[in-house]
């Protein structure tokens, strides 16, 4: 069996809405609702653990009646608090799981759907030597890499907007590494047990686990995915759920 372990604990800044981005509302409802459905909706998740902000977690919060009470059959969804970083977060919440698999997964990606998360629970089943498997994207865009901003190039308004291009970058092996990602819980804590700097760096787990030597297998999501990040992927994920729903 499986424990969804959804980060949530983001200050959601660059969204600018004014709050945590996971409770911003989407489509009708606060955005990590999505996430939680999807989840709950899966016959191999037991139970769910949610990373809010320190100031929710606390179990009188008024904010928090609907997410404490979606959970796989009869159950309820248990809240921690959440670390200045999302692997702390994710730490924090680990500390909860009790099941052999868990699944990490942003509650910024609110288009999750149940379908993939079970994929990804069954290829990590059928795999006995790989420690994790992955939603990924193929890269789209043409990738460059460019010299940092201090290469000292300058626009006409004396802005560093300017980036010198070194090399372009063969796409054809790259990916974009995405949530859920479902990991043996073992091999995920053993991977955590790194110094501070190095886990607050990452920016998912399994790159952790990977530095570990864990064999990590990446799964090809086409169905849209997208990270809320802007005012603007909001726009783009309303219209997605709302033409879902009907
Ligand atoms: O900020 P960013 O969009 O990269 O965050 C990815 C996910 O990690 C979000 O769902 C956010 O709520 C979560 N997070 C967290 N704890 C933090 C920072 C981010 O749970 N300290």
């Amino acid at each position: 069996m499986l424990t969804a372990v959804i980060a949530a604990a983001g200050s959601g800044e660059r969204l600018g809405a004014g709050g945590p981005k996971a409770f911003v509302p989407l489509a009708g409802r606060p955005m990590i609702e999505w996430s939680l459905d999807a989840f709950a909706g899966c016959e191999s998740v037991a139970a769910i653990v949610v990373a809010v902000p320190p100031s929710l977690a606390d179990a009188s919060s008024p904010r928090l009646p609907d997410v404490r009470q979606v959970g796989p059959g009869d159950g309820v969804t248990t809240l921690v608090a959440g670390g200045a970083t999302r692997a702390q977060s994710v730490s924090n919440a680990l500390a909860e799981v009790e099941t052999e698999l868990v699944a990490i997964h942003d509650a910024a990606r609110p288009l999750v759907t149940s379908e993939l998360i079970e994929a990804l629970v069954a290829d990590l089943e059928a795999n006995p030597d790989v420690a994790a498997v992955i939603a990924a994207a193929p890269v789209t865009d043409t990738v460059k890499r460019a010299a940092p901003k201090s290469s000292g190039i300058f626009d006409r308004a004396g802005r560093q907007n300017l980036h010198l291009v070194e090399e372009t970058v063969d796409r054809s092996v790259l990916w974009a590494a995405q949530t859920p990602q479902v990991f043996r819980t073992a091999a995920l804590r053993a991977a955590l047990e790194v110094d501070e700097a190095t886990r607050d760096a990452a920016t998912d787990e399994a790159m952790l686990v990977e530095t570990a030597g864990g064999t990590v297998l990446l799964r090809e999501v086409t169905e849209p995915n997208l990270k809320v990040t802007t005012p603007e992927d909001l726009k783009v994920a309303e219209l997605l759920l709302s033409e879902r729903a009907y």
